[in-house]
């Protein structure tokens, strides 16, 4: 009996529980991560259990098990899900993607490491150099990424502080050609401040603990990392993390991927003035910034304003004053990490291919985004992430009851509706022109005058009082989760979750003096200079307000979701077991949640609500074909299509059993079961 088939590690497919509860489904979940066994299917969707240790499972001898092999054929995998993205776009020629889901430390980022690791190892058999390089560029970036765009969190040691999907492109032969990388709001608040036992992004202490005695000389930046209080606020400098070693590595992937000299250089600068800004070096930072000192300290003290044709220039208070530094090290730090997802995508852009010549360029899209964030505290950061995570449900409910009716469409099967809770009046709710939550918000924040948060929270409860998903402390006096004045609550589709007003106005507006973009943009380093091109517009020109950050999330979050959209979407479903780390710690409540907002329970229903299995029909005749006299060892049927239909009326299965074109459908897992227990008693 092959292993993925043995009851002793569970049910490899959830689908073949014997009834859908929360308890067998958890149970299963349970004594499968216990065996070792951390994946396990729902249909075409993997779920996987972070084992917190290292598995012997993604070698060379188990990637050469999944090449070119169905799903059922081989314990689940994400090698699996990755061959089968990877073999819909070259059979049938359709763009794919993987998306890859679950809260910070579920095992996201290692998922897609290990998805284009296989992609890269099974294409380009033929050793074209020109592929070589692009895969060298493509698995290369994901160092400079992570140490720009990552930090030690009470969560995880190297989370992830943006959300990331990339796009690999692949010529007629299957081979990738090159990639683009979008990257989705960076934890820029990081820069300033960070929880205890946490830390900044990597790339401060790897520079203050790898850099060469001349270069940290040259940016005047001590060894001592609790020399900057920026990067110490969390108390956390050391890690088990070697930073010295890393800066190496990240130095090294930056040249390969083609950062010149002078690019490498302004990165450092970059981080070395964030660093200085909270002492009192200006010189310094003049020099780092390649301006004039003067300029540094005007912009740091003072704010350029135009009244009617006079231009004044006016003083900040201390408040205003560390307001504006603090944002400037956020905005430098987010841009900079920007321009250098906008560098790696000028080296791994796809160039010199011509589709009339070569066919249609196809693509696997990868998303590693932040899962549902539920905290003690939730302010605007988590609103968008959630909010990204009823986007991304809402595909999902497109998507995979889309695929699942295309599907019988395809075999000529008919279709019957499954009900399901369809998350789109939670996505109006926040996204609706005029009347939804980020509409409201940017009206509170266009207000004259002082603007507040509560103005911010009158405006909600005024548009949405009735809404049935939305209320407020005003709203429900009486409720107890509503704890303070300034507390809403949402009612996701994961789940309720509760929100402070207090900061998203100020998050919102995200505030960056004019004095500051001129001030940098009029930089002589033509590196700097390029990352800040509004500074160019003088303080007479600046008129049009900027967009707000909800505004450009919302936009991207669309974009994002479209783009999916057309792609024939597969699914990693990351569940994280303790929060301690432990590889043997299975915390059940914990893992429960996890289910439950994933929404784990409801893909299994839609799942077998259609038909839990489907499976071409030589490939269930090879499997079964020793259960039946007719078919055993071989038949004499016109087609193998008759002969599964000889063998399934043998059984008595035929109610339960509808024929495609191509395919045989199988409605519930208990036959499939039965199908199985007789194979097993003949072999
Ligand atoms: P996420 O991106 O979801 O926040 P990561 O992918 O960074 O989480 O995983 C967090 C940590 O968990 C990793 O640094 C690693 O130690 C461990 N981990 C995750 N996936 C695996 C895996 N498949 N095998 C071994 N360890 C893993
Ligand atoms: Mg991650």
């Amino acid at each position: 009996m092959a292993e993925h088939e043995s009851l002793e590690f569970g049910k490899a497919d959830f689908v073949l529980l014997d009834s859908v509860s929360l308890e067998e489904f958890m149970a299963n979940l349970k004594l499968r991560f216990e065996k070792g066994r951390i994946y396990t299917y729902i249909g075409e969707v993997v779920v996987s259990v972070n084992p917190y240790r290292a598995m012997n499972i993604y070698g060379r001898d188990t990637i050469e098990q999944y090449k070119g092999r169905e799903l059922y054929e081989r314990p689940p995998h994400l090698f699996a899900i990755a061959d089968a993205a990877y073999k819909a776009m070259k059979r049938r020629n359709k763009d794919t993607c993987i998306v890859i889901s679950g809260e910070s430390g579920a095992g996201k980022t290692e998922a897609s490491k290990y998805i284009m690791q296989y992609i890269a190892a099974i294409t380009n058999p033929g050793q074209r150099a020109e592929v070589e390089r692009v895969k060298n560029m493509l698995l290369k970036s994901n160092c400079v990424l992570e140490a720009f765009g990552n930090a030690k969190t009470n969560r995880n040691d190297n989370s992830s502080r943006f959300g990331k999907y990339m796009d690999i492109n692949f010529d007629f032969k299957g081979d990738p050609i090159g990639g683009h990388i979008n990257n989705y709001l960076l934890e820029k608040s990081r820069v300033i401040f960070q929880q205890e036992g946490e830390r900044s992004f990597h790339s401060f202490y790897q520079m203050v603990k790898g850099g060469s005695e001349s270069l940290l000389r040259s940016l005047h930046v001590s060894k001592d990392p609790t020399a900057y209080s920026y990067i110490k606020v969390g108390g956390q400098v050391k890690s088990s993390i070697n930073d010295g070693a890393d800066f190496k590595a990240v130095a090294d992937a930056m040249k390969v991927i083609g950062f010149t000299p002078d690019e490498i250089q302004t990165v450092y600068k970059v981080l070395a003035t964030i660093l200085h800004l909270n002492s009192k070096v200006v010189a310094v930072i003049g020099v780092l910034l390649a301006t004039k000192e003067e300029n540094v300290g005007k912009a740091l003290l003072y704010r350029t304003v135009a009244t009617g044709r006079d231009v004044i220039d006016k003083q900040h208070t201390t408040q205003e004053a560390s307001y504006g530094r603090d944002a400037l090290a956020k905005a430098m730090y987010e841009r900079m990490f920007c321009w250098i997802v906008g560098r790696i995508n000028d080296v791994i852009e796809v160039k010199n291919y011509d589709a009339k010549v070569h066919g249609k360029n196809t693509v696997i899209g990868v998303l590693d985004i932040y899962g549902f964030e539920i905290f003690q505290n939730n302010s605007f950061e988590q609103f968008c992430i959630n909010y990204c995570n009823e986007k991304l449900q809402q595909l999902f409910i497109q998507l995979v009851l889309r695929q699942e009716q295309e599907e019988y469409q395809r075999e000529g099967i008919p279709w019957k509706h499954i009900d399901y809770f369809n998350n789109q009046i939670i996505v109006d709710l926040v996204e609706l022109q005029h009347k939804g939550i980020f509409s409201v918000l940017d009206e509170a924040c266009m207000t004259v005058g002082k603007v507040t948060d509560e103005v911010f929270l009158q405006g909600l409860n005024s548009k949405l009082a009735k809404h049935a998903h939305y209320t407020s402390r005003k709203l429900s006096p009486t409720d107890k989760s509503l704890e303070f004045d300034r507390d809403f609550r949402i009612r996701h589709y994961a789940g309720d979750v509760v929100y402070s007003v207090v900061g998203f106005i100020d998050k919102n507006k995200d505030t960056l003096f004019q004095d500051f973009k001129r001030l940098l943009y009029n930089s002589s380093n033509p590196v700097l200079k390029m990352m800040w091109p509004e500074g160019k517009l003088s303080i007479t020109e600046v008129t049009k307000r900027p967009l707000t950050a909800a505004t450009l999330f919302k936009n991207s979050m669309i974009a994002l979701v479209e783009n999916l959209a057309c792609k024939e979407p597969y699914y990693v479903r990351c569940i994280k077991p303790n929060d301690v780390k432990s590889p043997l710690l299975f915390e059940y409540e914990r893992c429960r949640h996890q289910v439950e907002y994933l929404g784990l329970l409801e893909n299994v229903r839609v799942r077998r609500a259609g038909f839990a299995n489907r499976q071409e029909y030589p490939r269930f005749l090879q499997r079964y074909k020793m259960i039946s006299e007719f078919t055993w060892p071989n038949h004499d049927l016109p087609s193998d299509k008759e002969a599964v239909k000889r063998l399934v009326q043998g059984c008595g299965f035929e109610h339960d059993v509808a024929y495609g074109k191509t395919k045989v459908f199988v409605r519930t897992p208990r036959t499939l079961f039965c199908l199985e227990e007789q194979r097993d008693e003949m072999v």
